[in-house]
């Protein structure tokens, strides 16, 4: 099905555009126990990439030895067939990563760095202060602008520490300018380990938003941990977010605590956003079946209730 069948179902031309980006290839199989082959990526990366969806976080270039499921970083980007339209990014831990990265510059088009809004969280994550982790990142993005790649900055535990417990929000929007200052174009708030609320996230995008001024672009990266992950969007959506993080087939777990979900599932957000009149560009059974597929590689049930489910047969907008 076309952008265009996609789109028509969630309201024709008058429906307002979502932006996704679908992050399942790379904090999806990071944070899974099984090791795909490259082989299996790319097929499934192939299908995420033809069925509409206009973003997707590809890959980490982080040290094998610390996330042996995505080693083959460089690999898949060398094999990966582009799809235009399709804007791929990767995920930039350090100027290391960076240097690896480059090497593959005409492979994808956006970097994503990222620390963490909580000190401790920062420090359990990437073993450095929040200082440390800006220094570093303002070089990243000072040389990824150069390489004219389009420059995302993620902040994990936006919404809460597990460590730490309440985060600020002044204290996010203080990291988020300095990460405005070095060169994001566009910001995500991670909801790493599921603490958002509804209410909160009503709160919480109106700050940022006045914070950073009209030309940034603010996405919200929710986890379904404990079941708030699109209650959280609507709230988001209500409070003017318009672009969103999800991974097919609710992929990646999070470690702790064990056995615990992680992002909200593409399907499910993109079932919910064409029900309620907007528009994605994304096929949804498209999605659905990569979800499959996936979900027979790995060779258990996945999380994604629509997957079960299947698209609503009727809808107000058809
Ligand atoms: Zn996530």
């Amino acid at each position: 099905m076309s952008t265009t069948d996609a789109d028509a179902h969630a309201g024709g031309a008058t429906a307002e555009r979502i932006r996704i980006r679908e992050v399942g290839p790379r904090d999806g199989f990071q944070n899974e126990p099984e090791l795909l082959s490259t082989d299996d990526k790319l097929t499934l990366v192939g299908a995420l990439m033809r069925s509409g969806v206009e973003r997707i976080e590809l890959t980490s270039f982080v040290r094998p030895d610390v996330i042996p499921q995505l080693a083959d970083g460089a690999d898949l980007l060398d094999r990966l067939e582009p799809v235009p339209g399709v804007s791929r990014s990767v995920l930039i831990p350090n100027e290391r990563g960076l240097d690896g990265a480059l090497l593959r510059r005409d492979r994808f088009d956006e970097v994503s760095v990222f620390l963490s809004a909580s000190e401790t969280h920062n420090r359990k994550n990437v073993n450095r202060s929040i200082d440390e982790s800006l220094a570093g990142l303002r070089r990243v993005l000072e040389r990824a602008g150069d390489a004219g790649l389009r420059r995302v900055a993620v902040i994990a535990t936006s919404f809460g520490c597990p460590y730490e417990g309440e985060v600020p929000v002044a204290r996010v929007a203080e990291i988020a300018t300095a990460l405005r200052d070095a060169g994001a174009e566009e910001i995500g708030f991670g909801d790493t380990t599921g603490m958002a609320n509804p209410r909160q996230v009503a709160r919480f995008f109106p700050v940022l938003a006045d914070a950073l001024g009209p030309d940034v672009e603010l996405t919200a990266h929710f986890h379904n941990t404990r079941g708030q992950g699109l209650a959280n969007v609507l709230a988001a959506l209500d409070a003017g977010c318009r672009s969103f993080e999800s991974s097919f087939g609710e992929l990646g777990g999070c470690p702790v605590p064990a056995g615990a979900t992680g992002n909200i599932a593409t399907e499910d957000l993109v079932s919910m956003l064409h029900e309620m009149g907007y528009a994605t560009g994304i096929d949804l059974p498209a999605v659905i079946s990569a979800s499959r597929r996936a979900q027979e590689i790995i060779g258990r049930p996945l999380g994604s209730h629509t997957l079960v489910a299947g698209p609503v047969q009727w809808s107000p907008h058809a």
